[in-house]
């Protein structure tokens, strides 16, 4: 790219970011110099959306800045992690500055509203492609894990599945009802960042859906050692979901669609009043959907039968 492109590249991404307590050097080094504070972990994830496989080459690039933030900090959130700082690497085919102004501003309205801080990026041209590194802070020790679920533990999802699935097949043409909640769920993640920060010392285990329920849960149980049964009937879903289910009496898109970036965590029974009180709080119309068993493998009950997958879940060419 021209010294000229990189210019504007710099002044939609590196003047608007926010300042943190704690970066010691942002933007305009070789690197950035982060002091992470005593009795802290420093928790670290990294995400890459290619168009075309992560999202759809029309997208709204508002909407993808969104989400290409959201779906990190939805990490952060499966850790217990708050969030701190960002590093955005981008491959763009052409520098299109209506694209890049509203990629830009989608992408702060998010960071700015959870304070994190982006202190490095770097451009390329190319096929269109997001990568974005994001740095939470931990108590030391104190991080949600995959691995901690123990048997008679309830499994709990933090909201609705399945809804952007069901967008995604909105966006796609593939069906002929429209449902903004549907939409907004695929385009615009909320990540449940204040819900993970709350669930450290209460939950057993947290994982965020962003394959599908059973795939991600399923990771759950073999970092655990366990298995579980679910109860497809209690399953939250937002009521074009419900509907779809009904009509096609396809019960695979809740438990297998992926991109909705809710959390699923275990924690030990006695603790269930504690977390129901928690998700009232903070008004998440999340539910107690199983139970953690020791005999390996995930099992799902509707209506008091077994059912069976036809595909375990989203699997990004295998990426994941
Ligand atoms: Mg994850």
């Amino acid at each position: 790219m021209s010294a000229g492109e990189f210019d504007l590249i710099r002044r939609f991404f590196l003047e608007p970011s926010a300042k943190r307590a704690g970066t010691v050097l942002g933007i305009g080094d070789d690197c950035a110099l982060l002091d992470c504070p005593p009795g802290m972990e420093l928790a670290v994830t990294v995400d890459t959306l290619v168009s075309g496989i992560h999202f759809l080459p029309d997208v709204d690039p508002e909407k993808l800045g969104h989400k290409a933030l959201a779906v990190n900090l939805s990490d952060l959130a499966a850790m217990g992690a708050k969030p701190a700082w960002c590093t955005l690497a981008l491959t763009l085919p052409n520098v299109d500055e209506a694209w890049l102004s509203a990629f830009s501003r989608g992408f702060f309205s998010l960071a700015n509203r959870f304070g994190i801080a982006l202190v490095g990026g770097d451009t390329t041209r190319g096929p269109l492609s997001i990568t974005l590194q994001a740095l939470g802070l931990v108590p030391v020790g104190q991080a949600l894990r995959r691995s901690g679920a123990r048997p008679g533990d309830l499994i709990y999802v933090s909201g609705p599945l399945g809804s952007a699935g069901l967008g995604l097949r909105m966006r796609q043409g593939l069906t002929t009802v429209f449902d903004a909640a549907a939409i907004g769920a695929l385009e615009c993640p909320e990540p449940r960042v204040a819900l993970g920060e709350r669930l450290r010392g209460l939950a057993s285990a947290c994982i965020d859906i962003s394959d599908g329920l059973a795939a991600d849960l399923g990771h759950l149980l073999s970092a655990s050692q366990v298995g579980s049964t679910l109860n497809f009937d209690h399953i939250p879903l937002i009521s074009c979901v419900s509907h779809f289910i009904y009509d096609t009496q396809n019960t695979d898109l809740p438990l297998t669609a992926g991109d909705d970036y809710e959390l699923c965590f275990t924690v030990p029974m006695d603790r269930q009043a504690r977390v129901d009180s928690l998700l009232q709080q903070l008004r998440l119309p999340g539910q107690c959907v199983g139970v953690i068993e020791t005999t390996p493998g995930l099992r799902i009950q509707r209506h008091g039968q077994s059912i069976v997958l036809s595909n375990t879940g989203y699997d990004h060419f295998s990426q994941r």
